[in-house]
Parts: C-alpha cells; sequence; structure tokens
C-alpha cells in the first residue's frame, strides 16, 4: 500500500518521469481573489462565429475560388451548417463549401469579429472570471487544430493559449455560460452545466428564443451585464 502522502508529495514537486518534457510545468496563472469556497465565475466562448469571422471569411474564399458558381449571401444565410444550405441550393455545392474550410490557411486567416479581440481580453482580466476559448475543430484534422493554436496565439498572446479548449463536444466540459452562435449544442451529457447565451451571426438572427434563453446581440451589446446577472444568481445558492 503506497501513503497518500507519496502521491501529494509528487504533486508538490512537480517531479518525476514528465518533468524532463516540460509536462509536470504548472501553466501560469494570474492570482485571484474570491470569496471563500466559491471558484471564479467561468465562461466559455466559441471561436467560429464569435470571436473569428468564419461565415465572412468562408464566402470570401468560396467566391473567389469559384467565381463562376452560384453562391449564398450573408444576408440569405439561414442555418448553422454552410454545407447544407449550399447542397439545396445545388447538390455538388456542399462539397464545394467543405473544400474551403478544409483548406491549408483558412482558419489562420479568419478576421476577428467587431470587438471580439477587446471584449474577451478585458472579461479576462475582470475580477472572479475564468475565460477560455472552447472550439470545435473539424474533422479533417490536418490544418484547422494547429490553425485554431495560432489564430489565439496572433491575436490574443501566448500566454491566452492555457485557455483554449478544443473538443467536439461542448456538453461536457463544465462552466457557468457558454457564448456560442450555434442554436443547438447537443452531446453526452444531457444537462450542460452552463446557461448558453446565443451569440447573434448572420445564420441564426431570425430564430426567436424561447424564454429564458438569451442572446449577445454582438460584442458592442452588453456582455458585462449577462456576465453580472449569471454572478448575482449564482450567489443565491450560496
Ligand atoms: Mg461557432
Amino acid at each position: 500500500m503506497v501513503p497518500l502522502s507519496s502521491f501529494l508529495h509528487l504533486q508538490g514537486r512537480r517531479c518525476g518521469p514528465f518533468a524532463a518534457l516540460g509536462l509536470g510545468r504548472a501553466p501560469p496563472r494570474r492570482p485571484r481573489s474570491c470569496g471563500a469556497g466559491r471558484r471564479p465565475l467561468r465562461v466559455l466562448v466559441d471561436m467560429d462565429g464569435v470571436l473569428a469571422d468564419f461565415e465572412g471569411g468562408f464566402l470570401k474564399k468560396f467566391r473567389a475560388r469559384y467565381p463562376d458558381t452560384p453562391y449564398i449571401t450573408l444576408e440569405d444565410r439561414r442555418g448553422f451548417w454552410v454545407s447544407e444550405q449550399y447542397g439545396r441550393l445545388r447538390a455538388e455545392l456542399s462539397e464545394k463549401a467543405i473544400s474551403i474550410w478544409e483548406s491549408k490557411n483558412f482558419f489562420i486567416e479568419l478576421d476577428p469579429l467587431p470587438g471580439a479581440v477587446e471584449a474577451v481580453k478585458q472579461m479576462a482580466n475582470m475580477e472572479n472570471t475564468d475565460v477560455f476559448i472552447c472550439t470545435s475543430p473539424i474533422k479533417m484534422y490536418r490544418y484547422c487544430p494547429y490553425e485554431k493554436y495560432a489564430w489565439v496565439e496572433k491575436h490574443f498572446g501566448q500566454e491566452f493559449l492555457e485557455q483554449i479548449v478544443l473538443t467536439r463536444d461542448k456538453t461536457v466540459v463544465s462552466a457557468d455560460l457558454l457564448i456560442d452562435d450555434r442554436p443547438d449544442i447537443t452531446g453526452a451529457e444531457p444537462n450542460p452545466s452552463w446557461e448558453h447565451i446565443l451569440f447573434t451571426a448572420c445564420h441564426n438572427k431570425h430564430l426567436q428564443l424561447k424564454p429564458p434563453s438569451r442572446r449577445l446581440h454582438s460584442w458592442t451589446d452588453n456582455w458585462r451585464a449577462v456576465l453580472d446577472s449569471k454572478r448575482a444568481a449564482r450567489s443565491q445558492f450560496i
């Protein structure tokens, strides 16, 4: 029987076989103040359609690669899946659409959405607040995961790489809020811990949300009020 103190000793020293590989190194953490026993408010922020202009970047590259092919304006976009709407326009357009975001440099070259980088940097600097960028890579993984990391480093700096959660299933990630442009977020966990705040995008702006579901219309919208209301709701359960 190995005493528990042995493990605590190892944990505290951050030593062991992985230390030489740098795997035992603790990530840098900002000092935070929070009430006794109360963890910071945890906010997950989606990347495509919330921080990065996926729809605008897609349309620009689709028109450049297929100049004589019909396309769907951002005004006419409906539904989360670009490839499905293009496939309804003409069957072969679904594959053409997919070829755009499966190409090298698609994700790294996306522009940030207006105000997104500034807002999330401000959010991350708030007291009692932890922000993670929670993003789902596409299944064709040759470029996308690498470019998502590179995009975050380019716009937020190297330290923010610690805040990336790369997952195909956001329901299993524990948080208070998830700001995401996808209307239906489902997965293995039927009751996710977070409240989904729908971030308005060209494809979802016509949807009527049923209360108590909430939207954030853009990064000029009052995102601080959303966080404050969640903080207040949490404090009622102390
Ligand atoms: Mg998204």
